[in-house]
Order: structure tokens, then sequence, then C-alpha cells
């Protein structure tokens, strides 16, 4: 860490993909002689390293739009005389979904153009690539893995089998001993700024609900070691042990129904303060254990939510029948996440583009982004697109075509279509669809979704995780929340590293938020920190906190970093309804995403966000409901 930082790390993880990808969009953003960069053979977006997720390029017009400027520099629109049966705003999986479903409905031959700001396809299910030498390593910039606490419906069962992914095979392509190889096991990284001295501890009680599916299982000391060493009072550390492994039941006097109904009141740091009576270095201890999973931490989670994620001190409180069990009974991880679902869906919509027949065939399959957008073909795919209006042409009662404006390389464009789904962020309609009533956008303004960082690392070997015996580290104080080892998934032509002298890549998350405030104004705290820090800050907190994390099985961020992906996500998480903040949850009422999603003359809604759930089956559930909408009229 005494040694400057050089661009060397981030041009030498550009190095690694060279020929692969050697148009980052920070270079052509602007430059209207690139017309059609997607063309170029070396248009390839999952292995462009550096800032990631809503990359540089892919946001400014919809802030300017937002900042009301956009217009008064846009030009008149060119008229690409382009006319299709559907426009689809939003290429992620909603937007796919909805454009396979359509054709199910409407035939093959229906003509849909998916319009979408980034320079990939699949939204938040991103697909980072390494190359390392001959090898490929694959990460998740976005979207993990398909998991819900709710069911998969019928219909997202349905598609997901369609798409050929036998969800209940997921064992066969884990290596279920390989995670745990050497001895590795999950860890708490105890930071001197927090807890007055850098330390690396086995953690004694791995929450569940983290992204090491149900691997997660302690050193059989992690106990003793955790009792004598972990830089926390000594009265806390002996209520750690009393929350994870008493029976204790925290509201005696209260019934079943009266118990959950005060956990829905209370937030989950009350419940351990007021009502479990920890110390409050626990409080400290837990804090942002749930971020990766919510978007903010103990303070804003009620306690009934952290009751059915599993999190301790209920074990006492309820007769065993109701005793919540985390099970991950429907779970499928890819090496790149979801983004072999949006990558699925994409060959199903263009054949060509993505080379293959099978579920696991598309892990290794490279993706040819010069077929995405071909004039011959029914659907196509535009990228680096920015909506910036829909409108009907007439009354929206009985018009019978809408007008789709968008922004691509500083030049706005027109399309014209007899139907238009919405299936991108909600928060966006309002300034791109102004037509709509004023009930309906205040609605979608309050979808603004909770932010996110999912970075990926690659690591020239894994030896200081074999050293430290250590496969997923919770940082309480760190800069990143999480620093994990992917799951050892290996799957068609794709093997996962087995050998710690392989290179890793290693995922770190992050949840930007500000503790303390309701969740709508933490998530608007994370994403102004998130719009407002260049790659070089992440790099140097990444380098640091990797260098005090790892240091002591010989970890050196100079030597040992070969490339780092940030995928920032200022938008992430669909907001989900929390008891404690959105009163129509215990009192009843119609919930904003209701009015939120209602179709509009030719223009129907989907996104997870219409379902205010964030996950990958809301996504789907939606864009099924948005095409029954308009094939329905
Ligand atoms: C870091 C992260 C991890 C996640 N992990 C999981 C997980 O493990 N499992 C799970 O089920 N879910 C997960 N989710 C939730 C995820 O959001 C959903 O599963 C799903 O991928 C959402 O798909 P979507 O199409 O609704 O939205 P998105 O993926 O957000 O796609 C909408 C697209 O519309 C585009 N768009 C917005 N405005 C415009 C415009 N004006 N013009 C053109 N395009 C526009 C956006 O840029 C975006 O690409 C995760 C989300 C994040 C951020």
């Amino acid at each position: 860490m005494h040694r400057g930082i050089t661009r060397r790390d981030f041009l030498d993880g550009m190095a690694l993909t060279i020929g692969a990808a050697v148009i980052p969009s920070s270079l052509f953003v602007g430059c209207t002689h690139h017309a059609e960069p997607e063309q170029s053979p070396d248009y390839y977006p999952p292995a462009l390293t550096g800032l990631r997720g809503s990359h540089p390029g892919s946001f400014e017009t919809a802030h300017s739009l937002r900042d009301g400027t956009f217009w008064q520099h846009a030009g008149s629109p060119i008229d690409t005389s382009g006319n299709y049966d559907l426009v689809i705003v939003g290429g992620g999986i909603s937007g796919l979904s909805a454009a396979h479903f359509y054709r199910k409905i409407a035939g093959p031959k229906a003509r849909i153009l998916i319009l979408e700001n980034h320079d990939d396809f699949g939204g938040h299910a991103k697909r980072n690539e390494f190359r390392v030498s001959d090898r490929t390593l694959l990460g998740y910039g976005g979207t993990y893995s398909i998991e819900s606490p709710e069911p998969y419906s019928a219909v997202s069962n349905g598609l997901i089998e369609e798409l050929g992914i036998d969800v209940s095979s997921f064992p066969k392509y884990l290596d279920r001993p390989l995670y745990s190889a050497d001895g590795r096991v999950p860890k708490i990284f105890f930071d001197k700024e927090t807890f007055g001295v850098d330390r690396l501890l086995d953690d004694p009680w791995p929450f569940p609900g983290g992204e090491t599916y149900d691997l997660s299982v302690s050193a059989p000391d992690a106990w003793a070691h955790f009792m004598a060493e972990a830089p926390i009072a000594e009265q806390a550390r002996k209520d750690v042990r009393r929350l994870c492994l008493e029976k204790r039941d925290y509201f005696p006097g209260l019934n079943l129904e009266q118990k959950k109904a005060r956990l829905q009141r209370m937030s989950y740091a009350q419940f351990l303060g007021e009502s479990a009576h920890m110390h409050l270095d626990v409080l400290r201890l837990y804090q942002r254990l749930p971020e990766p999973l919510f978007g903010y931490g103990i303070d804003a989670i009620p306690a009934y939510e952290a009751w059915e994620a599993g999190y301790p001190g209920f074990s006492g409180m309820f007769g065993e029948s109701d005793d919540l069990h985390w099970e991950r009974v429907h779970f499928f991880h890819f090496p790149d996440g979801n983004a072999s679902i949006a990558r699925l869906l994409v060959r199903k919509l263009i054949p060509d583009a993505i080379p293959g027949n099978s579920a696991s065939d598309v892990v290794t399959a490279k993706a040819n982004y010069a077929k995405l957008d071909e004039s011959g073909s029914p659907v196509r795919i535009r990228l680096n697109s920015t909506v910036v209006r829909v409108k009907h042409e007439g009354d929206p009662a009985s018009a019978k075509e809408v007008e789709v404006t968008y922004a691509r390389f500083g030049k706005s464009y027109t399309v014209r279509a007899a139907h238009c789904i919405l299936a991108c962020w909600h928060v966006m309609i309002p300034y791109i669809c102004e037509d709509l009533p004023g009930k309906q956008k205040q609605a979608l303004y309050a979808a603004a979704k909770a932010p996110l960082v999912y970075t990926n690392v690659l690591l020239h070997d894994g030896t200081a995780f074999e050293k430290l015996r250590a496969n997923a580290i919770y940082a309480p104080g760190g800069y990143h929340t999480w620093v994990n080892l992917d799951l050892p998934v290996s799957i068609g032509g794709y093997r996962c590293p087995h050998d710690p002298h392989e290179p890793t890549a290693v995922h770190m998350s992050k949840a930007p938020c500000k503790a303390g405030l309701p969740p709508r104004e933490q998530h608007q705290a994370g994403r102004v920190e998130l719009y407002t820090t260049t790659f070089e800050t992440f790099e140097r907190n990444i380098r640091e906190q990797l260098a005090r994390t790892l240091g002591g099985g010989g970890f050196d961020p100079a030597r040992d970093i070969a490339a780092i992906t940030v995928n920032r996500w200022p938008h992430g998480y669909a907001y989900e309804y929390n008891s404690l903040f959105d009163s129509f949850v215990l009192e009843g009422g119609e919930p904003p995403c209701e009015i939120a999603r209602k179709p509009f003359g030719r223009i129907a809604i989907a996104n997870s966000d219409a379902g205010a759930h964030a996950f990958t089956n809301a996504a789907i559930d939606q864009a099924w409901r948005a095409v029954g909408e308009i094939t329905a009229r």
C-alpha cells in the first residue's frame, strides 16, 4: 500500500482483455462518427474492466432529462421511419422476457425493438469476464442467482424451464467440498477504526442470506476463538453467544400473532437493544450485516424480516412449527449470475447473436454483438440508446401508434410502434412519458431503487485465502461489507479455479446508505455517493481493504491484483415496502406499485419495480402481466 497508485492495475486489466474489448464506452460516447460501435468485431462489453454497472456514458442523458436541460441541446429528432409492433424500453430480464412472451402471442414474425441505455443487455444481470492468458474467468456484476423469498410463479418457473435451466440440477455443478478445502471457513474482519484493532477471526455464526448459499460452515473452535479474541466488550461477546445459541423467548406473555405484530413494528436494532438487551458493541458488529440483502442495515430492517431471513435471536420465540428455517431449495447460480438467463433469452430472440443450444453451453458462448440490431431480424436490440420520450400519436384512448424517441451518441431518433412496454426503472418513466396522470407519476417516483456495488477483483492467485483459511469475510467496518470467493461452480465448458495457485476472482459487495434515516433517504444518500465516487477512489479503497484483510496471508495488492471491475448500481434493487416506514403495509391501502403499473393507452409498464420486489421472478411476472395488457386491447 505504500506504493503510489498508478493506472497500472487498471490498464493491466484492460490489457488482459485486449483483443476482446478495445472500445470502452468512455472512448466513443459523444463521438458521432462512431455511429455503430456495436458493429465492430472488437465490441465486447463483458470484458471491460474499471467502472461498470451504470458505466460512464449510460446515465448522463437520463440525468439531463431529469434536470430539464436535455431538450435545450437535443435538436430535432431524426425520423428513422422504423415501425414496429412493439417497442420495449429497457433490455433487462423484464424487457427481454416481455419480448419473448409477446412473440408467443403475436408470432415469431412480430417486429420488436428493444432500446437499452447501457452498452450491454441484461440490465442488472451483468456479466463480467476476465481473460488471463488462455483462461477466462467469469464474475457476476449484478443479479447473482435464481432464488427468492417467495416461490417462483408458474409463469416465471415456466420461462426458466423453457430456457432449459433445471434448477434442481444445481448441486451437480457445485463442487461443495472445494469451497471449504484446506479448512477454509467464513471470517469476520474487525477493523481498527471501528473496533480499535485490525483482526481477522473465524465467524462463529455466519448469517444466512449471503452469497455463500448454504456452504457457510464455521470452524469447530470458532466460538472459543471469538470469545477469547473478538475486539469487543466481554459482555458483548457473551451476548452474541446467548443470541445465537440460546433459545429464549424475548416476548414472554405474548401469543404468536402478538409477537409477529410487535416484530413488524420494531427494527432489528431495537429488538437487539431493547428486547434482547444486547450490549451496544453487538449492534455495532451487526449493523451492516443485512446491507447487501436489504440495501440498509439493522437500524431500518423490521425485526419481523430479520426473523424471516433467519437472523439470530428468535429460536426460542416461536413453536417448532412456526420456526422459520432459511432453506434454499430453489437456487441456481451461474458463474456470471443471472446474466446467463439474459443471454438465454437473447439467444431465443436472436439465435445468431449467441451460439449454442443449451443452458450449460451458454456459459462459455461468445455473444456476437453485431447481430443484435440487424435490419432483417424481427427482433432487434439497440444498445447505447436512452429513451427520452414516449407519447401517443393523438389521444391515448384512441391513438393507433406510439412514438418513441431515443438519444444515441449525441443525436436523437424516433421510431413508431403499435405498442410500447416500459420495462425500465420506474423513476425514469415520468420524465419520458409526460402525459401520464399525476397520481401515477407520483407512484412511479416512489420506486427509487436501492444503490449497490458489486466489485470483482481478479487476483493472480488465491493463496492468501488458502493461508488464512477463509472463503467469505464479513467486514462490519469495511468499505465493502463482504469479501467472498465465488461458489465453485463448473458448468458446460467452464471450469472454476480448483487450485489456490490459479487466478481467482474475488467478489466484494457494498450497499451505500446512511444509517438512521428512513430507507428512501438512505438510498438517496447512497446514490449521490455512488455517482460522485471516482474509480480511483474505489480502487484505493479496494486495495487498502484487501491489503489489511488478507495481509496475514501474504497478500500484496500491488503484486496480486490483476484487474478490478466495479459494478456501480446507483439504481439497484427495486424498492421493497417496509412495515416500519410504509404505513399501508400494516394499515392497508393501495401500494404505489399497483398505481404505478397501470396501463396507459397503448403503453404498459413492467420491470421488477412494478412488483416492488427486487428479484428475477418479479421482473418476469411483471413482463407477463404487461404483455397481457397490451395484447388484450
Ligand atoms: C447488484 C444486484 C444484485 C442482485 N441480485 C439478485 C439475485 O441474486 N437474485 C434476484 O432474483 N435478483 C437480484 N437482483 C434484482 C434484479 O434487479 C432483478 O433480479 C432483475 O434482474 C431486474 O430486472 P429488470 O429487467 O426488472 O430491471 P433491470 O435489470 O434494472 O433492467 C432495466 C433496464 O432498463 C434500462 N433503462 C432504464 N431507463 C431507460 C431508458 N430511458 N431507456 C432505455 N433503457 C432504460 C436500465 O438501464 C436497465 O438496463 C439484484 C440486483 C442488483 C442491482
